[in-house]
């Protein structure tokens, strides 16, 4: 077997999976059933949360950024509104990830799972310093998969459905990992409809040019774009709440950690 620190890399390096989405989308909820399926399949997991202003976390915490800030005080003391206290928090939190990272390293040769969960509200974390520092620190050592999570019942318009996906572009090239996009809340809508509008592109084009609030100069270009970002992602059909797609999920994950592999 490889020594421990020898130049090829650790059969045991975990894969770090970085859940981002809409607020409400079912990030936390998402979580919690990745740790419990992790938990049945004895896959040992370390878990993060980095959402301050989350009330009640169902699922138990490796590291709470909660336990290092409170937001509230934060939105207190600096005199901030709760989007710039949980924004600040978070980048009150990033100044200390050298330590969180120290602690991951420790226990990284034993787990098989990183898991991270994300502020409510999307672009605080991927339009932020901090969260670009945590993606990238983390991307730089372990094998980084984004999860993208879709509300799927929300998605069900071409509209919002090609904001949403415009949105998860948007995150593709900004961190530039491998992505699995996930289309949580199955138990309420299939995603069947999304599957076809991905591969079908007249199809959706077609619903999109029905839809009139969007300006039809822009649909053809958009659709373009689209049809780029669907050729290099993968798509999961889950339901957070019931644990239907999750073994698909991480079957999608382990193809997302071999392109980090390949191109990392
Ligand atoms: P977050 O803001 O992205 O972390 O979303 P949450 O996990 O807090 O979930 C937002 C809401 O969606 C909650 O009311 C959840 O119970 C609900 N939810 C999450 N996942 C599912 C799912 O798979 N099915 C259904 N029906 N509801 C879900
Ligand atoms: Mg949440």
């Amino acid at each position: 077997a490889p020594q421990p620190g020898s130049a090829s890399s650790s059969p045991h390096q975990p894969t770090v999976i970085i859940c981002i989405g809409m607020a409400g989308s079912g990030k936390t909820t998402f979580m919690q059933r990745l740790n419990s399926h992790i938990h049945t399949v004895k896959a040992p997991g370390y878990v993060v949360n980095l959402d301050p202003a989350v009330a009640q976390l169902p699922f138990g915490a490796n590291i709470d950024i909660r336990d290092t800030v409170n937001y509230k005080e934060v939105m207190k003391q600096y005199n901030l509104g709760p989007n710039g206290g949980i924004l600040t928090a978070l980048n009150l939190f990033t100044t200390k990830f050298d330590q969180v990272l120290n602690l991951i390293d420790k226990r990284a040769p034993t787990l098989d799972y990183i898991l991270l969960d994300t502020p409510g509200q999307i672009e605080i974390f991927t339009w932020s310093a901090s969260g670009t520092i945590i993606t990238d620190t983390l991307a730089a050592t372990y094998p980084t998969v984004v999860a993208y999570i879709v509300d799927t019942p929300r998605s069900t318009s071409p509209a919002t459905f090609m904001s949403n996906m415009l949105y998860a572009v948007s995150i593709l090239y900004k961190t530039k990992l491998p992505f699995v996009l996930v289309f949580n809340k199955t138990d309420v809508v299939d995603h069947a409809f999304a599957v076809e509008w991905m591969t079908d592109f007249e199809a959706f084009q077609a619903a999109l040019e029905d839809d009139e609030s969007y300006m039809g100069g822009l649909v053809g270009s958009m659709c373009l774009v689209l049809e780029e970002f669907y050729k290099g992602i993968r798509v999961a059909g889950v339901s957070a709440m019931t644990g239907h797609g999750v073994d698909d999920f991480f079957e999608k994950i382990a193809e997302a950690r071999t392109e980090y592999e390949t191109e990392y």
